[in-house]
Protein backbone atom coordinates (compact mmCIF):
# COMPACT_ATOMS: atom_id res chain seq x y z
CA UNK A 1 0.00 0.00 0.00
CA UNK A 2 1.14 3.27 -0.98
CA UNK A 3 2.41 5.91 1.80
CA UNK A 4 1.24 8.76 0.30
CA UNK A 5 -2.89 9.59 1.31
CA UNK A 6 -4.69 9.69 -2.31
CA UNK A 7 -7.06 12.51 -2.92
CA UNK A 8 -10.65 11.45 -2.98
CA UNK A 9 -13.64 12.22 -5.16
CA UNK A 10 -16.79 10.36 -3.95
CA UNK A 11 -19.51 10.97 -6.75
CA UNK A 12 -23.19 9.88 -5.80
CA UNK A 13 -26.40 10.18 -7.86
CA UNK A 14 -29.62 10.03 -6.25
CA UNK A 15 -31.74 6.70 -7.12
CA UNK A 16 -29.37 5.15 -9.87
CA UNK A 17 -30.08 1.80 -10.04
CA UNK A 18 -27.32 -0.66 -11.10
CA UNK A 19 -29.53 -1.83 -14.09
CA UNK A 20 -29.29 1.81 -15.12
CA UNK A 21 -25.13 1.15 -15.61
CA UNK A 22 -24.14 -0.71 -18.27
CA UNK A 23 -21.16 -2.13 -17.15
CA UNK A 24 -23.42 -3.99 -14.73
CA UNK A 25 -24.70 -5.81 -17.94
CA UNK A 26 -28.57 -5.82 -16.78
CA UNK A 27 -31.27 -6.11 -19.89
CA UNK A 28 -30.96 -1.84 -20.64
CA UNK A 29 -27.48 -2.45 -21.40
CA UNK A 30 -28.39 -3.66 -25.07
CA UNK A 31 -30.02 -0.19 -25.22
CA UNK A 32 -28.50 2.39 -23.17
CA UNK A 33 -24.55 2.71 -22.41
CA UNK A 34 -22.79 4.59 -19.41
CA UNK A 35 -19.51 4.56 -20.67
CA UNK A 36 -18.06 7.09 -18.69
CA UNK A 37 -18.79 5.74 -14.99
CA UNK A 38 -18.04 1.96 -17.04
CA UNK A 39 -14.52 3.46 -17.46
CA UNK A 40 -14.29 3.72 -13.46
CA UNK A 41 -14.83 -0.28 -13.47
CA UNK A 42 -12.91 -1.26 -16.69
CA UNK A 43 -9.94 0.52 -15.10
CA UNK A 44 -10.79 -0.52 -11.69
CA UNK A 45 -13.63 -2.36 -9.81
CA UNK A 46 -17.23 -3.04 -10.42
CA UNK A 47 -18.85 -4.21 -6.77
CA UNK A 48 -22.12 -6.59 -7.53
CA UNK A 49 -23.01 -6.65 -3.70
CA UNK A 50 -23.13 -3.35 -2.04
CA UNK A 51 -26.49 -2.86 -0.12
CA UNK A 52 -28.14 0.12 1.94
CA UNK A 53 -29.55 -0.91 5.26
CA UNK A 54 -32.59 1.39 4.62
CA UNK A 55 -33.66 2.08 0.71
CA UNK A 56 -34.61 5.76 1.03
CA UNK A 57 -32.48 8.69 0.41
CA UNK A 58 -32.15 10.67 3.92
CA UNK A 59 -31.46 7.76 5.91
CA UNK A 60 -28.72 6.34 3.51
CA UNK A 61 -26.81 9.60 3.22
CA UNK A 62 -26.90 9.76 7.25
CA UNK A 63 -25.20 6.08 7.18
CA UNK A 64 -22.78 6.59 4.43
CA UNK A 65 -21.26 9.82 6.75
CA UNK A 66 -21.80 8.30 9.74
CA UNK A 67 -21.05 4.88 9.53
CA UNK A 68 -24.19 4.55 11.45
CA UNK A 69 -27.69 2.45 10.64
CA UNK A 70 -30.52 4.54 11.22
CA UNK A 71 -31.87 3.61 14.40
CA UNK A 72 -28.48 4.92 15.86
CA UNK A 73 -27.80 7.98 14.08
CA UNK A 74 -31.68 8.71 14.22
CA UNK A 75 -32.20 9.16 10.77
CA UNK A 76 -35.21 6.45 10.19
CA UNK A 77 -37.58 8.68 7.61
CA UNK A 78 -37.27 10.87 5.55
CA UNK A 79 -38.80 13.68 7.94
CA UNK A 80 -35.94 13.05 10.86
CA UNK A 81 -33.04 15.28 11.19
CA UNK A 82 -29.46 14.15 11.33
CA UNK A 83 -27.26 16.13 14.06
CA UNK A 84 -25.05 18.04 12.49
CA UNK A 85 -22.29 17.63 15.48
CA UNK A 86 -22.30 13.62 14.41
CA UNK A 87 -18.95 12.50 13.93
CA UNK A 88 -18.45 11.85 9.74
CA UNK A 89 -15.71 10.92 7.95
CA UNK A 90 -15.84 14.30 6.27
CA UNK A 91 -15.01 16.43 9.61
CA UNK A 92 -12.22 13.69 10.61
CA UNK A 93 -10.62 14.09 7.07
CA UNK A 94 -11.23 17.94 7.43
CA UNK A 95 -9.40 17.67 10.83
CA UNK A 96 -6.23 15.73 9.50
CA UNK A 97 -5.35 17.43 6.34
CA UNK A 98 -7.65 16.74 3.89
CA UNK A 99 -9.26 19.43 1.59
CA UNK A 100 -12.84 18.57 1.70
CA UNK A 101 -15.84 20.04 -0.08
CA UNK A 102 -19.65 18.72 -1.07
CA UNK A 103 -21.91 19.92 -3.74
CA UNK A 104 -24.97 19.05 -4.75
CA UNK A 105 -27.50 17.71 -3.28
CA UNK A 106 -27.27 17.14 0.77
CA UNK A 107 -30.91 16.56 2.14
CA UNK A 108 -30.04 15.94 5.73
CA UNK A 109 -32.12 18.89 6.81
CA UNK A 110 -29.35 20.07 8.89
CA UNK A 111 -26.43 22.67 8.23
CA UNK A 112 -23.74 21.47 6.65
CA UNK A 113 -20.74 20.71 8.72
CA UNK A 114 -16.82 19.04 8.04
CA UNK A 115 -16.43 20.90 4.64
CA UNK A 116 -14.01 23.91 3.62
CA UNK A 117 -16.17 24.14 1.07
CA UNK A 118 -20.04 23.43 0.52
CA UNK A 119 -22.45 24.59 -2.31
CA UNK A 120 -25.82 22.41 -1.90
CA UNK A 121 -29.10 22.08 -2.99
CA UNK A 122 -32.03 23.11 -0.47
CA UNK A 123 -34.07 19.77 -0.21
CA UNK A 124 -35.00 18.38 -3.75
CA UNK A 125 -33.32 21.40 -5.07
CA UNK A 126 -34.49 21.95 -8.86
CA UNK A 127 -33.41 20.78 -12.17
CA UNK A 128 -33.38 23.89 -14.07
CA UNK A 129 -32.25 27.19 -12.23
CA UNK A 130 -31.75 26.00 -8.79
CA UNK A 131 -30.50 27.30 -5.95
CA UNK A 132 -28.15 26.60 -3.89
CA UNK A 133 -26.49 26.83 -0.11
CA UNK A 134 -23.55 28.52 0.55
CA UNK A 135 -20.88 29.57 3.49
CA UNK A 136 -22.96 33.05 2.96
CA UNK A 137 -26.35 30.98 4.30
CA UNK A 138 -27.97 31.65 7.59
CA UNK A 139 -28.98 28.54 8.55
CA UNK A 140 -30.70 29.54 11.66
CA UNK A 141 -33.21 31.23 9.46
CA UNK A 142 -33.94 28.38 7.25
CA UNK A 143 -37.27 27.36 8.71
CA UNK A 144 -37.54 24.24 6.90
CA UNK A 145 -34.48 22.24 4.34
CA UNK A 146 -37.59 21.06 2.25
CA UNK A 147 -38.30 24.88 0.52
CA UNK A 148 -36.70 24.58 -2.43
CA UNK A 149 -36.44 28.45 -2.94
CA UNK A 150 -33.69 29.36 -0.72
CA UNK A 151 -30.03 30.03 -0.88
CA UNK A 152 -28.77 31.49 -4.19
CA UNK A 153 -30.66 30.89 -7.76
CA UNK A 154 -28.58 29.81 -10.15
CA UNK A 155 -28.95 29.74 -14.64
CA UNK A 156 -28.85 26.58 -16.36
CA UNK A 157 -29.39 22.79 -15.60
CA UNK A 158 -28.79 21.71 -12.37
CA UNK A 159 -26.00 18.31 -13.36
CA UNK A 160 -23.89 20.60 -15.18
CA UNK A 161 -23.75 23.53 -12.89
CA UNK A 162 -22.54 20.77 -9.78
CA UNK A 163 -20.26 19.50 -12.84
CA UNK A 164 -18.64 22.99 -13.12
CA UNK A 165 -18.49 23.98 -9.40
CA UNK A 166 -16.96 20.79 -9.06
CA UNK A 167 -14.35 21.61 -11.71
CA UNK A 168 -13.88 25.40 -10.10
CA UNK A 169 -13.32 24.03 -6.79
CA UNK A 170 -10.38 21.37 -8.41
CA UNK A 171 -8.71 24.07 -10.32
CA UNK A 172 -8.45 26.31 -7.08
CA UNK A 173 -7.49 23.54 -4.73
CA UNK A 174 -4.33 23.46 -2.81
CA UNK A 175 -2.05 21.50 -4.61
CA UNK A 176 0.12 20.42 -2.10
CA UNK A 177 -2.51 18.66 -0.15
CA UNK A 178 -4.93 15.77 -0.38
CA UNK A 179 -8.46 16.16 -1.49
CA UNK A 180 -11.66 14.70 -0.59
CA UNK A 181 -14.20 15.77 -2.89
CA UNK A 182 -18.26 15.20 -2.89
CA UNK A 183 -19.80 15.12 -6.26
CA UNK A 184 -23.61 14.24 -5.25
CA UNK A 185 -25.82 14.69 -8.04
CA UNK A 186 -29.66 15.60 -7.91
CA UNK A 187 -30.31 13.40 -11.09
CA UNK A 188 -31.86 10.84 -11.75
CA UNK A 189 -34.09 11.53 -8.91
CA UNK A 190 -37.77 11.92 -9.99
CA UNK A 191 -39.34 13.10 -11.56
CA UNK A 192 -36.62 12.94 -14.76
CA UNK A 193 -36.11 16.04 -15.84
CA UNK A 194 -33.25 15.43 -18.28
CA UNK A 195 -31.58 18.51 -20.46
CA UNK A 196 -33.08 19.55 -23.92
CA UNK A 197 -29.53 17.84 -25.57
CA UNK A 198 -30.64 14.37 -24.84
CA UNK A 199 -34.39 15.03 -25.72
CA UNK A 200 -33.97 12.60 -28.86
CA UNK A 201 -31.77 9.86 -27.93
CA UNK A 202 -33.74 6.68 -27.10
CA UNK A 203 -36.69 7.83 -29.60
CA UNK A 204 -36.81 5.02 -31.86
CA UNK A 205 -35.85 2.53 -29.56
CA UNK A 206 -38.25 0.01 -27.55
CA UNK A 207 -36.61 -0.53 -23.94
CA UNK A 208 -36.79 -3.76 -23.28
CA UNK A 209 -39.08 -4.96 -20.72
CA UNK A 210 -38.45 -7.13 -17.26
CA UNK A 211 -40.40 -9.94 -17.59
CA UNK A 212 -41.26 -9.16 -14.06
CA UNK A 213 -43.41 -6.52 -15.24
CA UNK A 214 -46.23 -8.61 -15.43
CA UNK A 215 -45.69 -10.69 -12.14
CA UNK A 216 -48.32 -12.18 -10.45
CA UNK A 217 -47.70 -11.74 -6.70
CA UNK A 218 -49.94 -13.86 -5.44
CA UNK A 219 -46.82 -15.81 -4.43
CA UNK A 220 -45.72 -12.93 -2.04
CA UNK A 221 -47.31 -12.74 1.84
CA UNK A 222 -49.96 -10.49 3.02
CA UNK A 223 -47.60 -8.04 4.42
CA UNK A 224 -46.23 -6.96 0.72
CA UNK A 225 -48.42 -7.77 -2.44
CA UNK A 226 -50.98 -5.18 -2.06
CA UNK A 227 -48.29 -2.08 -1.25
CA UNK A 228 -45.81 -0.24 -3.29
CA UNK A 229 -45.79 2.30 -6.04
CA UNK A 230 -46.74 0.52 -9.51
CA UNK A 231 -45.73 1.58 -13.62
CA UNK A 232 -49.11 0.03 -13.57
CA UNK A 233 -52.46 1.36 -12.17
CA UNK A 234 -52.72 -1.64 -10.12
CA UNK A 235 -51.99 0.77 -7.10
CA UNK A 236 -54.78 3.23 -7.28
CA UNK A 237 -52.87 5.68 -4.69
CA UNK A 238 -49.74 6.05 -6.72
CA UNK A 239 -48.34 4.82 -9.83
CA UNK A 240 -46.51 5.69 -12.62
CA UNK A 241 -49.43 5.62 -14.73
CA UNK A 242 -51.47 8.04 -12.49
CA UNK A 243 -48.48 10.28 -11.99
CA UNK A 244 -47.49 10.65 -15.33
CA UNK A 245 -51.10 11.23 -17.24
CA UNK A 246 -50.91 14.47 -15.25
CA UNK A 247 -51.28 17.24 -17.66
CA UNK A 248 -48.53 19.55 -15.44
CA UNK A 249 -46.19 16.54 -15.78
CA UNK A 250 -42.59 18.19 -16.22
CA UNK A 251 -41.70 16.13 -19.38
CA UNK A 252 -44.97 16.24 -21.00
CA UNK A 253 -48.18 14.60 -20.06
CA UNK A 254 -48.26 10.47 -20.84
CA UNK A 255 -51.53 9.86 -22.97
CA UNK A 256 -53.61 7.36 -21.86
CA UNK A 257 -57.04 8.14 -23.60
CA UNK A 258 -58.40 4.67 -25.40
CA UNK A 259 -55.56 2.30 -23.81
CA UNK A 260 -56.93 -1.01 -21.63
CA UNK A 261 -54.75 -1.54 -18.75
CA UNK A 262 -52.15 -3.06 -20.33
CA UNK A 263 -51.57 -0.70 -23.14
CA UNK A 264 -50.75 1.95 -20.24
CA UNK A 265 -48.65 0.30 -18.30
CA UNK A 266 -46.48 -0.14 -20.99
CA UNK A 267 -46.91 2.93 -22.80
CA UNK A 268 -45.56 4.15 -18.63
CA UNK A 269 -42.64 1.66 -18.31
CA UNK A 270 -41.47 3.12 -21.66
CA UNK A 271 -41.84 6.88 -21.04
CA UNK A 272 -40.54 6.08 -17.60
CA UNK A 273 -37.64 4.36 -19.06
CA UNK A 274 -36.89 6.65 -21.51
CA UNK A 275 -37.07 9.94 -19.06
CA UNK A 276 -34.85 8.40 -16.73
CA UNK A 277 -32.37 7.08 -19.04
CA UNK A 278 -31.40 10.65 -20.88
CA UNK A 279 -31.19 11.78 -17.35
CA UNK A 280 -28.69 9.59 -16.16
CA UNK A 281 -27.28 10.84 -19.45
CA UNK A 282 -26.36 13.91 -18.00
CA UNK A 283 -24.90 12.36 -15.29
CA UNK A 284 -22.29 9.98 -17.39
CA UNK A 285 -21.28 13.07 -18.81
CA UNK A 286 -20.59 14.74 -15.70
CA UNK A 287 -18.27 11.55 -14.90
CA UNK A 288 -16.78 12.08 -18.12
CA UNK A 289 -15.60 15.48 -17.39
CA UNK A 290 -14.21 15.12 -13.82
CA UNK A 291 -12.38 11.92 -15.14
CA UNK A 292 -11.05 14.05 -18.17
CA UNK A 293 -9.91 17.14 -15.31
CA UNK A 294 -8.16 14.91 -13.22
CA UNK A 295 -6.19 13.03 -16.49
CA UNK A 296 -4.77 16.33 -17.65
CA UNK A 297 -3.87 17.14 -14.04
CA UNK A 298 -1.99 13.97 -13.70
CA UNK A 299 -3.61 13.28 -10.70
CA UNK A 300 -6.10 10.33 -12.41
CA UNK A 301 -3.99 7.90 -10.68
CA UNK A 302 -3.63 9.43 -7.28
CA UNK A 303 -7.18 9.67 -6.97
CA UNK A 304 -9.58 7.30 -5.60
CA UNK A 305 -12.50 7.26 -7.56
CA UNK A 306 -16.03 5.94 -6.50
CA UNK A 307 -19.58 5.99 -8.23
CA UNK A 308 -22.40 4.76 -6.18
CA UNK A 309 -25.87 6.34 -5.77
CA UNK A 310 -28.31 6.71 -1.91
CA UNK A 311 -29.79 3.00 -3.16
CA UNK A 312 -31.16 1.83 -6.35
CA UNK A 313 -34.47 1.80 -7.85
CA UNK A 314 -37.02 -0.13 -9.13
CA UNK A 315 -37.35 0.35 -13.19
CA UNK A 316 -40.35 -2.03 -13.85
CA UNK A 317 -39.43 -5.00 -11.66
CA UNK A 318 -41.73 -5.88 -10.11
CA UNK A 319 -44.41 -3.64 -11.52
CA UNK A 320 -42.53 -1.21 -9.31
CA UNK A 321 -41.15 2.09 -9.52
CA UNK A 322 -39.48 4.23 -6.73
CA UNK A 323 -37.33 2.26 -4.02
CA UNK A 324 -37.80 1.92 0.03
CA UNK A 325 -38.09 -2.26 -0.84
CA UNK A 326 -35.41 -5.13 0.51
CA UNK A 327 -35.79 -6.46 -3.15
CA UNK A 328 -32.55 -6.43 -4.55
CA UNK A 329 -33.41 -3.52 -7.19
CA UNK A 330 -33.94 -1.48 -4.41
CA UNK A 331 -31.33 -2.97 -1.79
CA UNK A 332 -28.26 -2.97 -4.51
CA UNK A 333 -26.25 0.31 -4.25
CA UNK A 334 -24.21 0.37 -7.44
CA UNK A 335 -20.59 1.14 -6.78
CA UNK A 336 -17.32 1.53 -9.41
CA UNK A 337 -13.87 2.21 -7.92
CA UNK A 338 -10.65 3.49 -9.40
CA UNK A 339 -7.63 3.23 -7.74
CA UNK A 340 -4.91 1.64 -9.67
CA UNK A 341 -1.95 1.62 -7.10
CA UNK A 342 -4.20 -0.72 -5.06
CA UNK A 343 -7.01 -2.38 -7.45
CA UNK A 344 -6.97 -3.93 -10.28
CA UNK A 345 -8.39 -2.61 -13.97
CA UNK A 346 -11.37 -4.64 -14.42
CA UNK A 347 -11.90 -6.84 -11.38
CA UNK A 348 -15.53 -7.64 -10.27
CA UNK A 349 -15.77 -7.77 -6.51
CA UNK A 350 -18.98 -10.21 -4.81
CA UNK A 351 -18.25 -9.94 -1.46
CA UNK A 352 -21.55 -8.50 0.98
CA UNK A 353 -20.74 -4.75 1.73
CA UNK A 354 -23.31 -2.00 3.01
CA UNK A 355 -23.36 1.40 3.49
CA UNK A 356 -22.44 1.50 7.05
CA UNK A 357 -18.42 0.29 5.85
CA UNK A 358 -18.54 2.87 3.64
CA UNK A 359 -17.09 5.52 6.12
CA UNK A 360 -14.54 3.22 7.40
CA UNK A 361 -13.16 2.55 4.17
CA UNK A 362 -12.76 6.01 3.41
CA UNK A 363 -11.01 7.05 6.60
CA UNK A 364 -8.84 4.16 5.89
CA UNK A 365 -7.85 4.77 2.51
CA UNK A 366 -6.78 8.67 4.10
CA UNK A 367 -4.83 6.72 6.71
CA UNK A 368 -7.67 7.15 9.41
CA UNK A 369 -9.21 5.05 12.17
CA UNK A 370 -12.55 5.03 12.03
CA UNK A 371 -14.48 5.79 15.64
CA UNK A 372 -15.72 3.83 18.32
CA UNK A 373 -19.09 4.37 17.29
CA UNK A 374 -18.93 3.38 13.39
CA UNK A 375 -20.23 0.01 13.13
CA UNK A 376 -19.30 -0.50 9.59
CA UNK A 377 -15.41 -2.00 8.66
CA UNK A 378 -13.15 -0.79 6.30
CA UNK A 379 -12.86 -3.11 3.06
CA UNK A 380 -10.13 -1.38 1.52
CA UNK A 381 -8.79 -4.92 1.42
CA UNK A 382 -11.65 -6.50 -0.07
CA UNK A 383 -10.97 -3.87 -2.96
CA UNK A 384 -8.13 -4.46 -3.73
CA UNK A 385 -8.94 -8.39 -4.14
CA UNK A 386 -8.35 -9.77 -0.58
CA UNK A 387 -11.36 -10.77 1.47
CA UNK A 388 -10.57 -10.77 5.41
CA UNK A 389 -11.30 -14.30 6.49
CA UNK A 390 -13.58 -13.27 9.30
CA UNK A 391 -15.79 -10.70 6.97
CA UNK A 392 -19.41 -11.33 7.23
CA UNK A 393 -21.18 -12.86 4.44
CA UNK A 394 -24.65 -11.15 5.26
CA UNK A 395 -26.36 -7.41 6.05
CA UNK A 396 -29.35 -6.69 8.32
CA UNK A 397 -31.96 -4.34 6.66
CA UNK A 398 -34.37 -2.32 8.03
CA UNK A 399 -37.30 0.38 6.56
CA UNK A 400 -38.73 2.48 9.20
CA UNK A 401 -42.19 3.48 7.54
CA UNK A 402 -42.94 7.61 6.86
CA UNK A 403 -46.22 8.07 7.84
CA UNK A 404 -49.02 9.44 5.16
CA UNK A 405 -45.84 9.38 2.55
CA UNK A 406 -45.81 6.09 0.18
CA UNK A 407 -47.35 2.90 1.33
CA UNK A 408 -44.39 0.88 1.82
CA UNK A 409 -45.02 -1.54 4.83
CA UNK A 410 -42.04 -1.28 7.32
CA UNK A 411 -40.17 -4.66 7.54
CA UNK A 412 -36.81 -5.76 8.08
CA UNK A 413 -35.04 -8.70 7.04
CA UNK A 414 -31.61 -10.42 6.66
CA UNK A 415 -29.65 -11.16 3.30
CA UNK A 416 -27.17 -13.07 2.55
CA UNK A 417 -25.35 -14.19 -0.87
CA UNK A 418 -28.30 -17.34 -0.81
CA UNK A 419 -31.46 -16.18 0.67
CA UNK A 420 -33.31 -13.21 2.11
CA UNK A 421 -35.80 -13.48 4.64
CA UNK A 422 -38.33 -10.43 5.28
CA UNK A 423 -40.59 -9.75 7.81
CA UNK A 424 -43.28 -7.04 7.36
CA UNK A 425 -44.12 -6.07 10.87
CA UNK A 426 -47.45 -4.09 10.42
CA UNK A 427 -47.31 -0.60 11.15
CA UNK A 428 -50.17 2.00 10.90
CA UNK A 429 -50.25 3.05 7.12
CA UNK A 430 -51.75 6.59 7.42
CA UNK A 431 -52.15 9.25 10.42
CA UNK A 432 -54.29 11.73 8.35
CA UNK A 433 -56.43 12.80 11.44
CA UNK A 434 -58.17 9.13 10.93
CA UNK A 435 -58.01 5.88 13.14
CA UNK A 436 -54.78 4.02 11.96
CA UNK A 437 -54.94 1.24 9.62
CA UNK A 438 -52.53 -1.48 9.80
CA UNK A 439 -50.76 -3.18 7.14
CA UNK A 440 -50.76 -7.27 7.28
CA UNK A 441 -47.27 -8.60 9.00
CA UNK A 442 -45.90 -11.24 7.18
CA UNK A 443 -42.80 -13.21 6.34
CA UNK A 444 -41.19 -13.89 2.84
CA UNK A 445 -37.92 -16.42 1.90
CA UNK A 446 -36.42 -16.00 -1.30
CA UNK A 447 -33.63 -18.74 -2.42
CA UNK A 448 -31.40 -16.28 -4.40
CA UNK A 449 -29.37 -19.62 -5.58
CA UNK A 450 -31.99 -20.31 -8.45
CA UNK A 451 -34.46 -17.46 -7.88
CA UNK A 452 -32.26 -14.29 -8.50
CA UNK A 453 -34.85 -12.28 -9.22
CA UNK A 454 -37.26 -13.39 -6.35
CA UNK A 455 -40.19 -13.80 -7.80
CA UNK A 456 -41.52 -17.21 -5.80
CA UNK A 457 -41.59 -17.00 -1.87
CA UNK A 458 -40.83 -20.32 -0.46
CA UNK A 459 -41.64 -18.73 3.27
CA UNK A 460 -43.83 -21.17 3.66
CA UNK A 461 -42.31 -24.53 1.84
CA UNK A 462 -41.90 -27.42 3.82
CA UNK A 463 -38.56 -28.16 2.60
CA UNK A 464 -37.22 -24.49 3.94
CA UNK A 465 -38.40 -24.96 7.33
CA UNK A 466 -34.78 -25.65 8.36
CA UNK A 467 -33.20 -22.38 6.66
CA UNK A 468 -36.02 -20.61 8.06
CA UNK A 469 -35.27 -21.70 11.53
CA UNK A 470 -31.88 -20.99 10.69
CA UNK A 471 -31.86 -17.36 9.42
CA UNK A 472 -34.48 -16.38 12.21
CA UNK A 473 -32.54 -16.50 14.94
CA UNK A 474 -29.44 -15.01 12.63
CA UNK A 475 -31.90 -12.09 11.98
CA UNK A 476 -33.05 -11.53 15.90
CA UNK A 477 -28.97 -11.54 16.71
CA UNK A 478 -28.05 -9.26 13.85
CA UNK A 479 -30.54 -6.87 14.76
CA UNK A 480 -29.26 -7.46 18.71
CA UNK A 481 -25.71 -6.69 17.57
CA UNK A 482 -26.78 -3.61 15.45
CA UNK A 483 -27.83 -2.39 19.04
CA UNK A 484 -32.27 -2.30 17.17
CA UNK A 485 -33.80 -2.91 20.21
CA UNK A 486 -37.50 -1.75 19.36
CA UNK A 487 -38.02 -0.54 22.87
CA UNK A 488 -40.08 1.89 21.68
CA UNK A 489 -42.11 -0.39 19.35
CA UNK A 490 -43.58 -3.05 21.42
CA UNK A 491 -46.23 -3.92 19.05
CA UNK A 492 -42.92 -5.46 16.70
CA UNK A 493 -41.34 -6.84 19.87
CA UNK A 494 -44.96 -8.92 20.44
CA UNK A 495 -45.31 -9.83 16.60
CA UNK A 496 -41.31 -10.99 15.94
CA UNK A 497 -41.65 -14.72 16.82
CA UNK A 498 -44.61 -15.22 14.76
CA1 LIG B 1 -32.32 8.52 -3.31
Amino acid sequence: MSNKRPNILFIMSDDHGANAISAYKSRLASVFETPNIDRIANEGALFKNVYCTNAICTPSRATILTGQYSHINGVKTLADKMDPDSDTYPKMMQKNGYQTAVVGKWHLHCEVKGFDYYDVLPGQGFYFDPYFLDKDTDWGAIESIHMRERGKRHTGYVTDIITEKCLDWLEKRDKERPFMLMCHHKAPHDDFEYHPRYEHILDTVEIPEPDSLWEDKSHRSIGSRDYGTTVSDKNKRRSAVKRMSRQDYPTGPLDIKGLDEKERTKAAYQKYLKDYLRTVKGVDDSVGRLLDYLEQEGILDDTLIIYTSDQGMFLGEHDYIDKRWIYDEALQMPFLARYPKEIKAGSVIDDIISNIDFAPTLLDYAGLDKTDGMQGRSFRSNAAGNQPADWPNRIYYRYWMHMAHHDNPAHYGIRTKDFKLIFFYGLPLDSNGVLPELTPAGWELYDLRNDPRELNNVYNDPGYREIVRELKKQLVEMKKDAGDEDEEYPEVLKRQLL
